[in-house]
């Protein structure tokens, strides 16, 4: 082995000490010498910092060892390339996974500084737009938890997604500046840094009697430099690496410019380099196909390849052993491009042929697929993709050739089924389709949810599905229990700690032993009571940050996600206003007391995205003053919808909000969030909400609406919304109220193009489901007018979702894909 430790006896630290007082003089230590100030004028970010400095320093005794051990036994290390790592933050998790929760309180507070207020300091890193990266925050949490080797690799975003405030009810993007107090939990790697090139050209050499070489002189370059952020399993079983890459200039400043006097173009290669690694792109609508996302996902795509693959040459002689030691997973098609890169590096740089790098790249490679959206769906046209990496254009060419010759032979397609798998799509200007290039390069190809994978094969990928009837399979997502329930819900996991014992901290699926306390008195007791204060805390945020006063005995029913016209916030809303209608005219009648609380952002060119948002903000200002409304129903938009807001507001929800158009939400994670969190779910059979009802039991969950066979048989047969809205007085009523001007006496046509949108085509299906939905609400309003039976459900709901573990998601990728 070529670095073999050096002969002498290097002493090693020994463990850091976990006991309260040691953990204070230690804080004051970094307080001192690491920040710089006196304890007597530290203010609570200089607190925060001292204390994760501390906290870190247990993390590394345990990452040093992680990081041995697989080199020592050889193990598989499984490398998970994401565009997105939505982790929020980090002191709770990496503290309550030490176990050193305890004892870090009782350290602050014999310094008189509280845990909760400096924890609450810590800015959230939202280094993605939701579920995707938050999918990838719980995996890696649950990868050192089930002790798998990994790597998370990703961008350091210096702005993650915008932070979202309201001006007058619209949507106002401003930058996050997440990085602004520094990051003490990040370790920069210098030493750790990659050439990216871009552009330029492609010399061939040889190729008379032997094959052809090819060299790629990119016309750019840039650096890629490492940013290691350690992840704590739970018990600390492990910690493994989130490496974060960001972009630096070859030549920070070019003197020749500079004493030239041309002071602004000596730092222009400066700037464009650093503009890489700035922003994350808000997921739109549609992609917009821009250069600087497409340098993006090389960019990282290709410090990581040259990272995995330096590493593998560090402890193996080559790379015929790759896919017995390296999983590679793609977290949709944006890292897809590193099939390419893998290619090239093994063929140009290390000398492979062509068929047997094609072997171990598809040995080492797969591919999750997070969307079905036609317009969703990764593509790249072919004139930008050959400027930007023209070397990579051949390769995709090549596999192409390949691969079409093989189906033509192997399955006789059809040329029509040829145009379908190809890698060039053709129709229209020609572009480069990531998906079929991700599915092509992979031996593995993942669906979210059994029915986002059943449907995988019959329309995206029917073709190549029948080309390769034997790739795409099944992993149902799941979250982390720790940051899902033990974190976020202290008082629930107490409780449920007193029922059934701790077996659950370990082994999620425990929580089935609660089903025996389900229709117990007592425990229906306290699992209300801590609802009820859960409840009363999110009270006192909304009405600190919005002077909006809740009552906590209404039931509080939530949807938070991403605004998109398939999640149909736009549904829950016209059902409110309906709602609203029919408390005024009807006086008489016992209405349930709700409080309907949305948060999300919305992509900022996202247009009706953004007016539904203004839509729920009027809706919520005409509804919350009318005093004909008795309280009986409040309205309010949480702006700022982060992973800490979820925290907050996910243990506070009576019920949760599930209600996509069936067929289009691949998995979704929330509705798993709430459910564990002893929420009763209204949901369409859509994404993991149908293994959900499977789970938790039909009579725990009020499902209604068209199924995804419903909605795909209504599209083709001609849906017509205007005969819907005719039939439904309510519907028609709550549409046409807000079509009028009714919540915008300001501006009466704001939402005439809206509602214009339902009554013309209605692709999402609202009015065919309107009225279900409305039977539906009312449904939950009997259930949660007696008490017994709506915590019978909500008890078996968490009882019941220990399978929706990321913890058993991780396994089953282990066991069945990357087979480490
Ligand atoms: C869980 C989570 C999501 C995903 O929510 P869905 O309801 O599955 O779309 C998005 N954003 C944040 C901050 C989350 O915590």
């Amino acid at each position: 082995m070529n670095n073999s430790l050096p002969a002498v006896e290097i002493p090693q630290p020994s463990p850091r000490s976990t006991r309260p007082e040691i953990l204070a003089a230690e804080i004051i230590e970094r307080l001192t010498y690491r920040i710089g100030k006196d304890a007597k004028v530290a203010k609570p970010h200089d607190w925060l910092t001292a204390a994760i400095l501390v906290v870190r320093d247990r993390i590394i005794d345990r990452w040093m060892d992680s990081t041995r051990r697989v080199y020592e036994q050889g193990d598989k290390r499984v490398y998970y390339l994401s565009l997105e790592f939505l982790i929020g933050r980090l002191m709770r998790d990496a503290v309550s996974n030490l176990g050193l929760m305890n004892e870090l309180r009782d350290a602050l507070a014999s310094l008189g500084v509280d845990f909760d207020v400096i924890a609450g300091l810590e800015p959230d890193a939202a280094l993605g737009n939701g579920g995707l990266g938050r999918l990838a925050a719980c995996f890696m949490e649950s990868m050192a938890t089930v002790d798998i080797p990994a790597y998370g690799y990703g961008i350091r975003y210096v702005h993650g997604l915008f932070r979202q405030q309201m001006a007058d009810g619209w949507q106002v993007e401003l930058p996050e500046t997440w990085l602004a107090h520094g990051n003490p939990w990040e370790f920069e790697r210098r030493e750790s840094s990659y050439e990216i090139g871009f552009g330029g050209s492609v010399e061939t050499i040889g190729g008379y009697d032997e094959p052809p070489r090819y060299v790629w002189k990119p016309a750019e370059r840039v650096i890629a430099t490492a940013y290691d952020t350690p992840v704590v399993g739970w018990r600390a079983q492990r910690v493994n690496t989130l490496r974060l890459w960001s972009a630096q200039p070859i030549d920070p400043i070019l003197l020749d410019a500079f004493n030239a006097g041309d002071h602004i173009g000596a730092l222009r290669e400066s700037n464009k380099a650093e503009a890489l690694t700035r922003v994350l792109y808000p997921a739109d609508a549609n992609p917009a196909g821009q250069e600087l996302r497409l340098r993006q996902e090389y960019f990282f795509s290709s410090a990581s390849l040259q990272d995995i693959l330096r590493r593998h040459l560090q402890q193996y002689p080559d790379f015929s052993n790759l896919p017995d030691k390296v999983a590679i997973q793609l977290n949709d098609t944006h890292p897809a491009v590193s099939i390419g890169e893998m290619m090239r590096l093994l063929t140009d740089v290390h000398g492979l042929e062509f068929d047997e790098a094609w072997e171990i790249t598809r040995g080492t490679f797969s591919y999750t697929n997070h969307t079905l959206l036609p317009e969703a769906l990764e593509s790249w046209p072919v004139p930008l993709f050959e400027r930007l990496l023209p070397r990579h254009m051949q390769i995709v060419y090549a596999i192409n050739a390949k691969i079409l010759v093989e189906a033509r032979k192997a399955k006789n397609f059809s040329d029509q089924q040829i145009r379908a798998i190809s890698l060039i799509d053709e129709n229209g200007d020609r572009r480069v389709r990531m998906g079929n290039l991700a599915f092509i390069g992979s031996h593995s190809i993942n669906g979210v949810s059994a029915l986002h994978t059943d449907l995988m094969k019959v329309t995206v990928f029917s073709d190549l599905h029948t080309l390769y009837p034997d790739r795409i399979n099944n992993k149902t997502n799941g979250i982390t229990p720790r940051r899902w329930l033990m974190q976020c819900n202290p008082a629930l996991t107490s409780l449920i700690r007193e029922a059934i014992g701790d077996k659950f901290l370990d082994d999620t699926e425990a929580l089935h032993a609660l089903d025996a306390f389900a229709d117990d008195a007592a425990f229906q007791e306290k699992f209300a009571a801590v609802k009820r204060e859960n409840k009363v805390q999110l009270a006192h945020l909304v009405g600190s940050r919005m002077g909006v006063r809740l009552d906590p005995s209404a039931m509080f029913d939530i949807q938070i996600k991403r605004i998109h016209e398939y999640k149909r916030q736009l549904l829950n809303i016209v059902e409110a206003v309906a709602l609203y209608d029919q408390i005024r005219s009807h006086p008489e009648l016992d209405w349930v007391p709700r409080v309907k609380l949305f948060a999300g952002k919305a992509a900022p060119s996202y247009h009706n995205a953004k007016l539904i948002i203004k839509l729920a903000n009027d809706v919520a200002r005409v509804i919350n003053n009318d005093p004909a409304v008795r309280g009986l129903l409040k309205v309010v938009f949480v702006p700022n919808y982060n992973v800490s807001l979820a925290e907050v507001m996910v243990p506070a929800a009576d019920l949760s909000e599930q209600i996509s158009t069936a067929g289009m939400e691949a998995s979704g994670t929330g509705n798993m969030k709430f459910a564990l969190n002893g929420a009763l779910t209204i949901g369409t059979l859509d994404g993991a909400n149908v293994e959900m009802r499977d789970h938790v039991g039909a009579e725990n969950i009020v499902i209604f609406g068209l199924t995804a066979e419903e909605v795909a048989q209504a599209r083709a047969d001609g849906h017509e919304p205007r005969a819907i809205i005719e039939k439904s007085k309510e519907l028609s009523q709550a549409l046409d109220a807000i079509a009028s001007g009714v919540f915008s006496p300001d501006d009466r046509s704001r939402f005439t193009g809206l509602i214009d949108g339902i009554y013309n085509h209605d692709w999402f299906m609202l009015t065919a489901d309107f009225d279900a939905y409305a039977a539906a609400q009312r449904t939950v309003d009997q259930i949660w007018t007696n008490p017994k039976s709506w915590y019978s459900k909500t008890i078996r709901n968490t009882a019941r979702m220990g399978w929706f573990s990321s913890d058993r998601t991780i396994r089953q990728y282990a066991s069945e894909i990357w087979r480490a």
